[in-house]
């Protein structure tokens, strides 16, 4: 099916991707983390491949993430990883969503509304964003039985920040212990589940806990370019998108917005019809690529807001409607996030979570 400019998604990779991940962490149990609409791959229907894949709790960032979720049929557990209004106790309590406590502040408030609800509890091991201060295991103990009284308490965890930084291993290593010690005061609570691995951790780390909350590698993307994923983990996204028109430029003539790109000889050049409006970021002009007929075309020109201009001089046979490749691979190359993202100056994370609403997301392998 062609589009202008849209996703394809294969659920047949990241059910592979999960598999394949367990055996890392000798089948320990999985918190997929679906945030941000699946890292723009779609919560709801990822979400589904993953309940068939035996998966039982999901992470999200808010509210309204959750909601999507429940009104998409899923039954399993859902942590809302970030902040909720705490007015909003009663909508979380009656649709059996767990909300993270950020800080004992947040669960006074949170309690005031009156609500049994399902929570996990943050603590903060360095990262220094949310959470109860682990440097303080004593008050984390008298914290973590205070909120016992009012809440049903499902979890504890922490989150670490450089765990995809093998020469930071020291730091994160001091991030565990301070987070063991936390959870060695509350042993006799018997609280289900505790947890501290992101992708990252559950790859570089002895396990500490009993559930990894699994994001980037679930998309089959790396926690930094520079880990190594085994092979059979691979992307599962493919973005496409189609020439429009295809021009002969004479030497001196420039292209686009700025006439930042200026023709040295005699040029062919073809316009893809996607833009930073779709999430190609303009930080890809005249530095991106992307795969077209079996081969590798710069982007030249700034990227405009729907079209982008490639050189297509060393391309055989290139007409409008041909397909291009974003993102994904052709028999010879392949053009990750990751490396977009490093193209770009930013991570694949980004790369991925922008690609835009109105690029439509199209789903391979669905049964
Ligand atoms: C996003 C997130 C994760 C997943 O991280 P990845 O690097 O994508 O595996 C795990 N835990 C928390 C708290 C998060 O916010």
């Amino acid at each position: 099916m062609v589009q202008r400019s849209w996703v394809e998604i294969d659920l047949e990779i990241i059910a592979t991707n999960v598999f394949e991940y367990q055996k890392y962490i000798d089948f320990c149990d999985i918190m997929a983390i679906i945030k941000a609409d699946a890292y723009g791959h779609g919560a709801s229907r990822i979400a589904k491949k993953l309940v068939q894949c035996g998966i039982k709790s999901f992470g999200v960032s808010n509210l309204e993430e959750a909601l999507e979720l429940r009104n998409s049929g899923i039954k399993e557990s859902i942590l809302v990883l970030g902040y909720t209004p705490v007015s909003l106790a009663g909508v979380l309590y009656e649709n059996d969503i767990v909300q993270t406590v950020l800080s004992l502040e947040y669960a006074e408030e949170l309690k005031a509304h009156g609500f049994r609800n399902k929570v996990q509890i943050a603590i903060d091991t360095g990262m220094n964003r949310i959470g109860l201060d682990a440097n303080e295991p004593e008050l984390c103990d008298l914290a973590i039985r205070m909120i016992e009284k009012n809440f049903e308490v499902t979890g504890v965890f922490t989150h670490l920040s450089v765990a995809d930084t093998p020469k930071e291993s020291a730091y994160t290593e001091m991030q565990l212990s301070k987070f063991k010690e936390v959870i060695k005061h509350v042993e006799d609570l018997k609280i289900p589940y505790v947890h501290c691995m992101n992708s990252a951790g559950g790859i570089g780390f002895p396990m500490v806990g009993n559930l990894v909350r699994l994001g980037i590698v679930l998309y089959g993307l790396k926690p930094d370019i520079n880990i190594k994923l085994p092979e059979t983990i691979k992307p599962a996204m493919t973005w496409k998108s189609v020439i429009t028109m295809v021009k002969d430029v004479k030497a001196g003539e420039s292209i686009g917005y700025g006439r930042s790109y200026k023709a040295n000889e005699d040029m062919k050049v073809a316009t893809v019809s996607t833009g930073y409006a779709d999430g190609y970021m303009r930080n890809l002009s005249n530095k991106g690529y992307v795969l077209l007929n079996g081969r590798k075309a710069p982007v030249i020109g700034k990227i405009c807001m729907d079209q982008f201009m490639i050189d297509v001089t060393h391309v055989n046979d290139v007409k409008m409607g041909n397909e291009v490749i974003l993102l994904g691979k052709n028999a010879e190359y392949e053009i990750t996030a990751d490396d977009m993202g490093a193209i770009a100056g930013t991570i694949g994370y980004e790369v991925i979570c922008g690609i835009s609403k109105r690029v439509p997301r199209i789903y391979l392998n669905c049964e």
